[in-house]
């Protein structure tokens, strides 16, 4: 782990073993952090937080993001290797997502000097002044499916605004969190700004978010385990961004122009394998279109082979043995209940990659709004089709689940595009094109998804306070 600047081991000296979600085999191991190793952590982030840091000017401290960024872009083809190695996900994404991740450390870099304050006029006898001071230590409690670029989306606002922080990667995919601590001190970044913790989310992130130095979370991963983290955050009074996936619809209408809503739900449910918070994994589609959609999306939903993320396949593996099994119960449930299986709809085995764990490219159709797989996050290449008679209905069924995140709208009519996104719930809507957006666009979720945005400009606002100072002269 990196601590201060050192290489270290736990306190303990447990080790975690990292798998290739490919084949199952052990590529690594790294330390299991206990609320010891926790206590060290915090401490010297606290400790860099009221010393080296505040020395460091706004001007200098986005030199040091740029740097990153710069260094990121360097060692991109190692870091997607390692983060294909370790999540499965083929090796083109891994490059995009390592790209993006740089594109963090750049956009932050620019804000570091630009977060100022107000005057207020209150006649000629005061004078009255905002200053955007940091918030302090913030922990970063980081998901397996995108490992690096979750840690930047954090962890880059958190530094450009002169926060330290302490990053807790999954334990799953811990490896790229703790280069970058390497890759931030090469940048400049003084010891101890930025620490990084391995282990598990009960001994060591659960111990961490509870910790009373830590003035902010930014948690992304399941819902319960967001509870748990608010209310353990609730103890000391620290604040919390919770970024807790969904049940994203893509909506297509009747006018759609359907070669875009075919490419854009192919997207939308296969990137990662379908293990993305934001999927969109429930397609919305008017009747009288349901046909021609789904004649295209079940001959390319079978064209998409699986490998090694290393050789680029189209599809890679689910990240484990355990999200494996979770998938098949939904998938097996649904069967159970006569949902008609269009395609795929079972758990496949890859030549010469036996203990790999990957499913095959699913599309369950015609679902009802109560059925569990339409309720219930997923987490895997499985599509729910869901039919509705009108724009109005596609609304009424785009909100009918406890999830916001996001969602997705194919139609030639802008005014109706612009409805749905008026009364959708959802943090963003995407227009004719899913995953529109990017690091500058603000990301977050509504009901069940969470609160609080990361990306964009919006993101900074969890990272600093605001201190108002008033003088009568
Ligand atoms: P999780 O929520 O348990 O884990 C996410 C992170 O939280 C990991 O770093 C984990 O170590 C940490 N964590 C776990 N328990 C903790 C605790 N008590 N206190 C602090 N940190 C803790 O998710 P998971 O078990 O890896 O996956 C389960 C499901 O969560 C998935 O099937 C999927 O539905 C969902 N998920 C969503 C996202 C997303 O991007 N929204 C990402 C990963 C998983």
């Amino acid at each position: 782990m990196v601590i201060g600047g050192d290489h270290v081991e736990a306190a303990g000296g447990r080790m975690i073993e990292t798998l290739d979600p490919a084949t199952g085999h052990v590529i690594g191991h790294f330390p299991a952090a206990d609320s010891g190793d926790v206590d060290r952590a915090v401490s010297n982030s606290r400790k860099a937080l009221k010393g080296d840091w505040q020395s460091v000017t706004p001007a200098e401290r986005g030199r040091i993001l740029n740097r990153t960024a710069a260094l990121i872009r360097n060692d991109a083809d190692r870091l997607a290797r390692i983060e294909t190695l370790e999540s499965g996900k083929p090796l083109r994404e891994a490059r995009g997502d390592i790209e993006t991740a740089a594109g963090y450390f750049e956009y932050y870099a620019g804000m570091a000097d630009k977060l100022q304050g107000d005057s207020i006029p209150l006649g000629k006898d005061f004078m009255s002044f905002t200053l955007h001071e940091p918030v302090g230590v913030t922990a970063h409690i980081i998901p397996w499916n995108f490992p690096l670029v979750t840690t930047a989306r954090g962890v880059a606002p958190a530094l450009a605004a002169g926060n330290t922080a302490v990053v807790k990667p999954a334990e799953q995919t811990s490896l790229t969190s703790l280069i970058l601590a390497d890759i931030l001190e090469q940048a400049g970044l003084p010891k101890g700004v930025c620490n990084v913790i391995t282990g598990y989310g009960n001994e060591a992130g659960g111990p961490l978010t509870a910790h009373p130095d830590i003035a902010h979370v930014t948690f992304t991963g399941s819902v319960p385990t967001g509870k748990t983290v608010m209310k353990s955050a609730a103890d000391h009074v620290a604040s919390v961004t919770l970024e807790l996936g969904g049940k994203s619809p893509v909506v297509v209408l009747a006018d759609a122009d359907i070669d875009a809503a075919v490419e854009g739900t192919l997207k939308a449910i296969y990137l990662n394998a379908g293990q993305v918070c934001s999927a969109g994994s429930r397609l919305v589609v008017e009747r009288s279109v349901h046909a021609q959609m789904m004649d295209r999306l079940v001959p390319r939903a079978e064209a998409l082979t699986l490998g090694h993320g290393l050789d680029d396949p189209p599809l890679g593996p689910v990240i484990s043995a355990d999200q494996l099994a979770r998938i098949d119960g939904y998938v097996r449930g649904a069967k159970s209940r006569s949902v008609k299986v269009a395609t795929g709809g079972s758990i496949v085995e890859v030549d010469s990659m036996e203990g790999g764990f990957f499913f095959a490219p699913t599309i369950l159709d015609d679902l009802p709004i109560d059925e569990v797989v339409v309720q219930e996050e997923i987490f895997g290449p499985v599509l729910c089709v869901q039919i509705v008679d009108s724009p109005e209905e596609a609304i009424a069924v785009a909100n009918g689940t406890e999830f916001g995140l996001v969602a997705g709208i194919y139609t030639r009519d802008i005014a109706r595009a612009l409805r749905f996104a008026r009364d959708v719930d959802a943090g963003q809507v995407f227009i004719n094109q899913f995953f529109a957006g990017g690091i500058a666009t603000p990301f977050g979720g509504t009901k069940n998804s969470g609160f609080g945005r990361e990306k964009g400009l919006a993101a900074l606002a969890s990272y600093f306070q605001v201190k108002c100072i008033t003088a009568r002269i």
